[in-house]
Order: C-alpha cells, then structure tokens, then sequence
C-alpha cells in the first residue's frame, strides 16, 4: 500500500490524517541537486530550459537561468515531463529518510496516527536498514505516546486533559480580552489576546480578536492585516478571518489578495451578506473613484460580485451601509457547547447562523441519513437539501456520531425529507477491481450551489490493517464527503470520506459498510436493512436510483460578536453596528491628512542677520540665515482637515 497524503473531503476543513508522501515529496523535491532540462508543452509548441523546483497542488514551479520562477499545471507539460515531475516527487527508495519521517510526524496531530506512520515506515523493505532502524528506536516513545492518547499542541505532545487545560485557559484569558474590549481598554485586552495565542496555537480566536481591535477601533490595517493573515494561516477555511483579513487588504490596497480571500470564503460557502456588501461597497467605492484597482481587476471583483449576489440569495449591497466584519465561530467540543450555542443568542453576545461549509448524504431509512463525522462534529447544526429540489432545505437533527478510529459516519434525522432509502451490499467486503459509482456534491465552481456529480472507478484496494478503507479511483473532491459508494446494483458498498493526494493522483476512500449496519441498528428505531438488489443496472440507472437519495448537507455554525456596541475607545458613532467599519478610504479615521503646504509643520524662511560692517564707509551688511518656521495652512501640526470625510467618517455614511 503506497504511503497517501488523506485529506477529508467536506468543504469545511481539510484535515490532514497522515501526510505522507505529498509532505515528503515536497521536501525532497526542494532539497535535492537541481537539474536544469529543456520543458515542453503538450502540444510541443513552447520549450522552455529551468530546473524543477516543486509541485503543489497540480501545479510545478520551474526556476528559468535568469532565477524567476514560473508555475505551470501539470496538464499542461508533454508526457515526458509529467512522468520526471512524479519521478522527482514520488519517494524513491534512496529518497526515504528518517528526518523525512520526523518532519511528516510533526505536522499529525494525534499520536497514533505517527505511531501508524512509524509502523509504516520500519515495514517498508524499499526504505534503506539504517532509516528503520533509527526509526525502532523512537518506536516506544510513540507508542507511549499513542497509549495515552496525547495530541500536538504547537510543536510540543500532550495528554487531551493537559491539551483542554490549556484551552481553556486561552479560553478564558480572551473572555477577559472582551470584557475589556467593551470597558474600553483595548491595551490591556490585547495584553490577553498575545497570551491567549501563545497557549493555544492551534485555535484563531485570540488573534482574530486582536484583527477586529486593530481594525476596527485602532485603525490600524497593517497590524489587523498581521493578526488575520496568522488566523488564515491557522484556519485557511474560516470565513470570518478570510472575510476580515480580505477588508485588511483592501485598506492596504493589496488587492489581488483580498480577491484571492474572498473567493476561498465563497468556494467554502454560499456567501453572507457581509461578503456581498463588501464586495459590492467596493465596486461602489471605485466608480466613484475613491477606490482605485487596476481594470483587470475591476472585472473580476465584477465577477465575483455577481456570481455570490446570485446564488446566495442574502440580499444586496446596501449604500450607506459601512465595511462588514464578521464575527467569529468556534467548534463546538462537546454537547454542552451545543446547549450553549442555543442560549448565547440570548446572552450578551450577538450571535447568528452562518454557513460554513457542505458535505453529502444518503438516506438510509425515510427520515434518516447518514454522512460523515467530520460533516457534523463540532458544527452547531445542518440543513438538507433533496437532490431534486434545490430551492428546499429541511433543517435536520443529530442522531448518533461514531467514535471509532477510523469510523468516520454519523446519523442525522430529518422528518420532512421523503426521499427513499439505497440498499447495502450483501457481502461484507466486495472484491479488489468491483467497478463503482460515487455521488456527491463538491463545490466546484465559487459562488455556485453544488451540485450533483457521480463519478465512477473501481476498488483499486480493500480494507487491511493499514487502512481500515476502501480505495477508490473514482475523482472526489471537497463536498464528496459522506456521498454513497454504489455497485452495479446499485447498493452501497461503503461511505467516502477522504481522498489521497499524490501529485496528480487521487485515491477517494470508503468506510465499508459492513462497519456502520451495526451502528444504524443501534441508532435508529426499527431500523431494518433492506435485501439488496440483485440485478445488475446499467451506469444510467444506478445513478438514477442513488441519485434520488443522495443529498447535499449544508453545515452551519453560530457567528459570535464579541461587543454589541462600537468599543468605548471608537470615535463611530453609537448608532453604526459594532462590526461595521465606516472610517474614510483617505485618512482611515484620522480625520486629517498631511498638509501639502508644509513640511512636517514647517515652512522655509529667511532672517536676517549682521554679517559684518564696512569699516570704511560704516555699512552693514547682513545675509539671509534659512530658518522654518510654523505653517500657516496647518497651525504648525502638519495636518489638515481630510477633505473626503466627516470626522474620520466616510462621507455618506454618517
Ligand atoms: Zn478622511
Ligand atoms: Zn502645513
């Protein structure tokens, strides 16, 4: 079994389970000696001489003689080149080393899956004895390791106690940072917030606070710009912080990035109507000349206006309505989170309900369908759409998560759905090479509802102790997650819930079925598995039959404001929403400008001074000394009133 790079594949969050190869790869590919070869095109029209740097994400980074770097998708090179650029990613037998193994267990997040990964390694006979063997010898440490559970905060291993410990002590330190956001001590909230990041290094809630104090009270969008970028960094598929930081940008007029973030934020989820008006307000902002991007630009910013205008049905932008901010979401850990989420609409803070991400489903008794774990821990709640009817979304409850290692499924209910219930597989484990079909809704084009896509393949690899999965080699993407497996019959073999990445090639892999009838028993009431259909159907029909049954899953998180007032420190008016950022394009709320007439203030002049006597005729002589005096224009302060704004306030927006 080769070593896989395992992404899970909801749209929310690409959770790395054991990357492998694809971390390896990298590294070697960027290590090793280079070699400058000539390129061709597929068509053979364009050849170009540079030496591989690395390929990410389909695409390969050439380096030219002159040191540029150009990036080309792997489609797009001739076969010959294709075949080197897997050549020199894929982990020859003289390329697999221990520290290479050392660097891929850094970036897992639970112990068992380096202890997984180190059992891999000192089995594989292609990797040289001296590797392994440095490998059995750190194979205890793991093993303790992966007996008590411990899980990577940062770079250091912890017990789960020891790891919710220090959550919730960067938990509470930015509960305090927003008490005294809201009692006008921002200097001190931020105190907090620096602390509440170092504890907790994998959550963005500490930063994204000091994002919004930065932005939205200091005024200052190249701190805010810091603190989001590292929340993106942490979370690259929140929408709060991609939708914050692209604002950032847009102050800093770095604007092919806050169009590269706002079009992630789009691709996770239908967008809010905060992205809407802020993209909309931009539009505005540039035909009035406020705002000034290049045309190219314009065109796309356009594009994406229209294209999540369209399709979110969140209403349109509003003039005289500010910059939107969001709020932040938190995973939810437990049940009780769940309670919570439910009351804090009532508490102190603001809270709604934003879409965060999608996943697919299958119905597996009317009213019941069952998805991924990942589709739904942590998530505050979920809506089902039928296949057959887009414009309707039934809202849907938790029935029973599994918790095994790699039992990645889940129950939801959902009373109003009528869709008829797929079958199972007969056999518990169907052979290598049965030919399958996979349904699902990956998100494909930003701003665009998923839709409904079955892609086919065969099981190129059963279950063993490896992987307790099916793999497939049918095309998955992101949204694919919980879609069915089907065979000829059209009944389910298994549940997709991740895919594998090696350079161009994907694996999907299936939870076999044989694991979750057990826990459908469990869960749901009277549940009896239907026989399974024993007539071979042509492709159509099988995806006629799943198709209807099949559905898509939009997950949905609580959106949390941390103040319900502007900040006492903020000079916006009572009356502007908390997260609304009115201050002017020019002056960013300084309510002034540099005078143009001076110089910090000054202004050149002349006095004059004794530069001597004739001595014969008793004249004076005197020259003129440079000297600056105060300018008339500023006062001698060296600002002047901006003339684009109100006190700081975009004209218009008062
Ligand atoms: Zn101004
Ligand atoms: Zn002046």
């Amino acid at each position: 079994m080769p070593h896989l790079f395992f992404r899970q594949v909801a749209n929310v969050v690409l959770v790395v389970i054991l990357p492998v190869v694809i971390v390896m790869a990298l590294s070697v590919g960027a290590a090793s000696a280079m070699v400058v070869r000539t390129w061709k095109s597929h068509d053979g029209v364009h050849s170009i001489d540079a030496e591989f740097v690395e390929c990410k994400d389909g695409r390969v980074s050439l380096r030219k003689g002159d040191g540029d770097v150009i990036s080309v998708p792997v489609s797009r090179l001739s076969a010959e080149d294709q075949a080197y650029v897997i050549e020199q990613t894929s982990l020859g037998p003289k390329k697999r080393t221990f520290t290479q193994l050392t660097q891929a267990s850094n970036r897992l997040h639970a112990a068992t899956d380096v202890l997984r990964l180190y059992r891999l390694f000192i089995e594989d006979e292609s990797v040289p004895e001296a590797e392994r063997e440095a490998a059995k010898k750190q194979l205890p440490i793991w093993k303790e390791r992966a007996d008590k559970q411990m899980v990577r905060v940062g770079i250091r291993w912890v017990t789960p106690a020891e790891a919710n410990d220090q959550r919730l002590q960067a938990r509470q330190l930015t509960d305090e940072a927003i008490r005294l956001i809201g009692a006008g001590q921002d200097n001190a909230a931020i105190d907090k917030c620096v602390k509440a990041s170092r504890i907790d290094v994998d959550s963005i809630l500490a930063d994204f606070l000091q994002g919004l104090i930065y932005a939205l009270v200091r005024c200052d969008a190249k701190l805010a710009n810091q603190h989001l970028s590292e929340c993106v960094s942490r979370d690259p598929r929140s929408i709060p912080a991609l939708n914050n930081l692209a604002l950032s940008e847009i102050r800093l007029r770095k604007y092919a990035q806050a169009l590269a973030h706002w079009q992630t934020a789009i691709e996770v989820a239908p967008s809010s109507h905060q992205v809407i008006q802020n993209l909309g307000r931009l539009l505005e902002l540039t035909k009035r000349g406020r705002v000034n991007i290049p045309p190219s630009l314009q065109r796309r910013f356009a594009d994406l206006y229209a294209a999540a205008a369209v399709s979110a049905n969140a209403g349109k932008f509003k003039d005289g309505t500010g910059w939107l901010y969001m709020g932040y979401y938190a995973p939810l850990t437990d049940s009780t989170d769940h309670e919570k989420a439910a009351n804090s609409a009532t508490s102190h803070t603001n809270t709604a309900i934003i879409k965060t991400g999608s996943g697919t489903g299958f119905v597996v008794k009317s009213g019941y369908v069952l998805t991924n774990r990942h589709v739904v821990a942590g998530h505050a709640a979920w809506s089902v759409v039928p296949s057959g009817n887009k414009s309707r979304e039934l809202s849907a409850s938790l029935v029973g998560v599994a918790d095994g290692d790699d039992d990645d499924f889940a129950v939801i209910r959902c009373p109003e759905l009528t869709a008829p219930p797929l079958r199972f597989v007969n056999e518990t484990i169907v052979p290598r090479g049965t030919e399958v079909m996979v349904l699902g809704f990956p998100g494909m084009i930003p701003g665009r509802m998923p839709s409904l896509k079955s892609t086919r393949g065969t099981v190129a690899g059963l279950p063993d102790d490896s992987y307790n999965a099916y793999i497939l080699d049918a095309i998955v993407n992101p949204g694919n997650s919980g879609g069915p497996v089907c065979d000829a019959t059209g009944s389910v073999l298994g549940i997709l819930y991740a895919r594998t990445a090696v350079t161009e090639e994907n694996y999907g892999l299936a939870v076999p079925h044989s694991r979750i009838l057990q826990h459908l028993k469990k869960w749901i009431p009277d549940y009896d598995r239907l026989p399974p259909s024993a007539e071979v159907q042509k492709w159509t029909t099988v995806d006629g039959i799943a198709s209807r049954s099949t559905v898509l899953i939009w997950i949905q998180d609580t959106e949390s404001k941390p103040w319900t007032r502007p900040p006492a420190k903020s000079k916006q008016s009572e009356t502007v929403a908390p997260f609304e950022d009115r201050w002017c394009m020019t002056c960013y709320g300084r309510g002034t400008v540099k005078c143009r007439d001076c110089q910090n203030g000054t202004v050149r002049a002349y006095r004059k001074e004794v530069k001597g006597r004739n001595p014969v005729s008793g004249q004076i002589f005197y020259w003129d000394v440079p000297i600056r005096v105060p300018c008339k224009v500023c006062h001698g302060t060296g600002f002047v009133r901006c003339p684009d704004c109100h006190h700081g306030i975009e004209k218009g927006l008062r």
